[in-house]
C-alpha cells in the first residue's frame, strides 16, 4: 500500500524502525543490554523513552545493534495493516538473532501488542513479552518472569496512567528539540481508527509536570518542545479533591500552551494533534499572542465530503472544517496548516473524492500525510461498512491526492522565499556539514551555508533564497 507523507516529523517516515540509544558513555560492561526500536507516530517515539527510562533505572544499558542485544523490544503499530506487516518481518530478523543467542528476550510493545494480546504468543514463538501501551512500569517484572522460564504478557488499559513521574530519557536526541506527551489515549472513536482500542480512554497529564518536564528541558539545552497528544485540544486537567490547595484550578489546552510558552521566550512550543471539532478560538488568540508558539496546526480533514466525514464519525462536515480554517487564516494570517488524508474509504464516489481535492485546492496545505483506506478488524468501520473501493481505485485516487499535494507544497514554499525567517539551527543538514540546517516558525525546513558565529541551538535570521518542493535554502543575514 502507498503511504507516502509530504513533509515530515508527525509521522516521519526516515525515523520508522529506528533503533533508539542513549547518547555518551555507558561504561558498565556487566549491565544487560537493551535495544529498542519504534515504529509509528511520534506518541511511540516518547514511549520508547519512556520504557528506556524505567529500564536504565533498572541498571540496562543500551544498545544499537540488536545482535549484541539481551533484550530486544519493538514498539509497534497498528494504524494500518503494512504497519503490522513490517513488524512481522522485522521479527523473522530477530529470530535468526536470536537462535544464535539462546538467552536473548524478545519484546513487542505498544499498539499492535495491544491489539493482539496473549495471540502474539500463539503466532510468535519467538516473543517472550506482550506490554500494551499502560503497562510499561511493570517491564521490570515481566522480564524476571522470563528469566524464570514463563513467557510474559500484560496488556491491561488503565484510565489514569500518564507515566507523568516519569522522566523520559532522551534517546538519539539532536539536543535541541524534544517531544512532551501531554496526554494518552482517545475517546474519538473515528470509524476507520484502531487507536481508541490499542491506547484506550483519553486522559490529561498533570500541567505541573508538563511545566516541570519544559523547564528541565530548557535548562539543558533544548528550544523547541513539541506537545503531544491524539486530539491536544480535548486536554482536560481537572485537580483531583485531594490535590485541593487554593491555586489548583481547571487548566484546558490554551491555558496549558501559555503555562509552557511562559518558560522562556526562547523555547519554542508546537503541539500536535488538533482535532477540527475541537480547535477553539482560544488556542488560535495564544498562538497569536505568543511569538514563541510557532504558526503551525496540524488540522486532520481526512475526506472533504461531508457525506463521508460522517461515515467517518469525525463529527464535523465539510463547512465547519472551513470555517476552522477561515479563523486560523483570520486570527494568525502567515499560518502553516497540515492535515492527513485517507482516500478510498468505505463507499466513496469519484465526486466525493473530488471533494477531497476541492478542499485540498481550497485550503493550499503546507503538508499533508495520505494514506490510502486500510480495514483494521474491530473498529466501527470494520462492523458496519463494506471495505468496498477496489485497492487500485484507492490507490489511484491517492495518487491524485499526492500529486496535488506536491504543487501545494511547492507554492507555499515558493511563498516564502525573498523573506526573512526566524530558524532554531537543529544541526548540521544531511547532505553536507558545511550548511545548517532547521526550521522556520511555520515548520518549513531551512537550509543555509553554516556561519562560525553561530551554533546550534541558536536563532538566525535567514533570507530565503530559493527552494526545492521540500526544502527552503537561504542565507544568515546578520
Ligand atoms: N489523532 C489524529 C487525528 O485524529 O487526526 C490522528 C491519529 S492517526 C495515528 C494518524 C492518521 O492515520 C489519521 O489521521 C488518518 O489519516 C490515518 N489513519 C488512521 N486509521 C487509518 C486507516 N484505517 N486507514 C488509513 N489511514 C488511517
Ligand atoms: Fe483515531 Fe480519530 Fe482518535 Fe485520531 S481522533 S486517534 S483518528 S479515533
Amino acid at each position: 500500500m502507498i503511504e507516502t507523507p509530504i513533509g515530515l516529523k508527525e509521522h516521519d517516515e526516515s525515523r520508522q524502525g529506528e533503533a533508539v540509544m542513549l547518547k555518551g558513555n555507558q561504561e558498565e560492561q556487566h549491565n544487560r543490554k537493551l535495544y529498542i526500536e519504534s515504529y509509528g507516530c511520534q506518541m511511540n517515539f516518547a514511549d520508547s523513552e519512556i520504557v528506556a527510562s524505567i529500564l536504565l533505572d533498572k541498571g540496562f544499558t543500551t544498545t544499537a545493534d540488536y545482535k549484541e542485544a539481551d533484550v530486544v523490544f519493538i514498539n509497534t503499530c497498528s494504524i494500518r495493516e503494512n504497519a503490522e506487516q513490517r513488524v512481522r518481518n522485522r521479527l523473522k530478523e530477530f529470530e535468526a538473532a536470536k537462535n544464535k543467542k539462546p538467552g536473548m528476550i524478545v519484546g513487542v510493545l505498544g499498539c499492535m501488542a495491544e491489539r493482539l494480546k496473549s495471540k502474539f504468543l500463539e503466532e510468535e514463538k519467538l516473543v517472550d513479552v506482550v506490554v500494551g501501551p499502560d503497562a510499561y512500569r511493570d517491564l521490570p517484572n515481566l522480564i524476571e518472569k522470563v528469566d524464570d522460564g514463563t513467557r510474559a504478557v500484560n496488556v491491561l488499559l488503565s484510565r489514569e496512567e500518564t507515566y507523568a513521574d516519569i522522566s523520559p530519557v532522551r534517546l538519539n536526541t539532536n539536543g535541541i528539540t524534544a517531544f512532551i506527551s501531554i496526554m494518552r489515549g482517545c475517546d474519538n472513536m473515528c470509524s476507520f481508527c484502531v487507536v481508541p482500542f490499542t491506547r484506550g480512554r483519553e486522559r490529561s497529564r498533570d500541567p505541573h509536570s508538563i511545566v516541570r518536564e519544559a523547564q528541565e528541558l530548557f535548562a539543558a539545552g533544548y528550544r523547541e518542545v513539541t506537545l503531544l497528544g491524539q486530539n491536544v485540544d480535548s486536554y482536560k486537567w481537572t485537580p483531583q479533591a485531594t490535590e485541593g490547595t487554593a491555586d489548583q484550578k481547571p487548566v484546558n489546552f490554551a491555558q496549558l500552551l501559555v503555562k509552557v510558552a511562559q518558560v522562556s521566550p526562547l523555547l519554542r512550543v508546537r503541539f500536535s494533534t488538533s482535532h477540527p471539532k475541537d480547535i477553539t478560538d482560544e488556542v488560535l488568540y495564544s498562538m497569536a499572542k505568543y511569538d514563541n508558539i510557532c504558526n503551525y496546526i496540524h488540522l486532520p480533514v481526512q475526506s472533504g465530503n461531508s457525506r463521508i466525514l460522517e461515515l467517518m464519525n469525525r463529527t464535523y462536515d465539510r463547512s465547519w472544517y472551513i470555517d476552522r480554517i477561515q479563523a486560523i487564516r483570520t486570527i494568525i494570517p502567515d499560518c502553516g496548516i497540515s492535515t492527513d488524508v485517507i482516500t478510498g474509504f468505505c463507499s466513496e464516489t469519484e465526486e466525493e473524492h473530488q471533494d477531497t481535492l476541492s478542499i485540498m485546492d481550497y485550503v493550499q496545505y503546507d503538508y499533508a500525510y495520505m494514506f490510502a483506506y486500510s480495514e483494521r478488524p474491530g473498529t466501527l468501520a470494520a462492523k458496519r461498512y463494506a471495505d468496498d473501493i477496489p485497492e487500485d481505485i484507492k490507490k489511484r485516487r491517492l495518487t491524485e491526492v499526492v500529486n496535488k499535494q506536491r504543487e501545494h507544497s511547492l507554492k507555499r514554499l515558493q511563498e516564502q522565499v525573498g523573506k526573512v525567517h526566524n530558524v532554531l539551527i537543529e544541526g548540521f543538514s544531511k547532505r553536507s556539514d558545511k550548511d545548517y540546517c532547521g526550521r522556520n516558525d511555520r515548520n518549513a525546513m531551512v537550509v543555509f551555508p553554516v556561519n562560525t558565529k553561530y551554533k546550534i541551538g541558536d536563532y538566525v535570521q535567514v533570507l530565503g533564497e530559493s527552494c526545492t518542493s521540500a526544502t527552503l535554502i537561504g542565507k544568515i543575514i546578520d
